[in-house]
């Protein structure tokens, strides 16, 4: 298969099919913008089951994302989006960049979900910018930018339902959209322990990629946990 992109955490090869692409989830682990980076045997496995779970059910909640079907403990099968040169960051709770960015405290619960939006640049180390910098750049219009957060909000309501399920707290996470072919604004890239901050409604513990990111604990570890909460919460 022809090999059409390689990010830090996958691979999106060509089918036969058009409008079809074929993702492979990587064992690489990296933050801080590739600045930390180690092959951990397994994880490309662990975000592949986790994320296909995810997106079956947020279609059994309605909302529909580029998934097809899983094809392999490692790849799935997917839509092909025009992605939209965006991260879509929904918060509930402080933590990470926004803390540093504004006076937040870790863990300080925010009054309602927050929307924001990230230039997907590498090279800029994707900055957080407005609605009117998201126009300038022509990247979607006010209709667009309305439906963006809708959405974003409507996978967050469905995602805390979900962890609650798990005893777990949906601190934040991470969407990316695309075009579908018919341009209609449609879920895309993974929803992972990657994306996303999980911690124990009780004991605070994480489940997600700061365990890497601060060197807290074995990220296999944590994500295998989550892994099997999530199997009990979706079955
Ligand atoms: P923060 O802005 O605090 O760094 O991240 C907010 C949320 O979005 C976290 O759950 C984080 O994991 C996710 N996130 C932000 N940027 C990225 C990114 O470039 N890659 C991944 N995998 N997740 C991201």
């Amino acid at each position: 298969m022809e090999l059409l992109y390689e990010g830090k955490a996958k691979r999106i090869y060509k089918t036969d099919t058009p409008n079809e692409l074929h993702v492979q989830y990587k064992d690489d682990v990296t933050a801080g913008n590739g600045e930390k980076h180690d092959i951990m045997e397994g994880k490309g496995r662990l975000n592949n089951e986790i994320s296909s779970l995810i997106f079956e059910y947020l279609h059994d909640f309605g909302i529909e994302s580029h998934f097809i079907k899983k094809l392999s403990d490692t790849e799935q099968l997917v839509r092909s989006m025009k992605i939209i040169p965006l991260e879509v960051v929904v918060r509930n709770v402080a933590a990470g960049s926004i803390t540093k960015r504004l006076p937040f405290e870790s863990g300080q619960p925010l009054n309602k979900p927050l929307v924001e939006f990230f230039y997907k640049d590498d090279a800029l180390g994707d900055p957080l910018i407005t609605d009117a910098h998201v126009k300038a750049l022509n990247i979607a219009s006010d209709v667009e930018i309305a439906a963006l957060k809708t959405k974003a909000l409507k996978i967050n309501e469905a995602l805390i339902e979900l962890m609650d399920k798990m005893n777990l707290q949906l601190v934040d996470f991470k969407i990316e959209f695309g075009k579908d072919d018919q341009g209609i604004i449609t879920l895309a890239d993974e929803i992972s322990p990657d994306t996303c901050r999980l911690w124990d409604k009780d004991t605070k513990e994480n489940f997600d990629k700061d365990v890497y990111r601060k060197s807290t604990g074995n990220l296999l570890d944590a994500y295998e946990a989550f892994y099997k909460k999530l199997k009990g919460a979706v079955l």
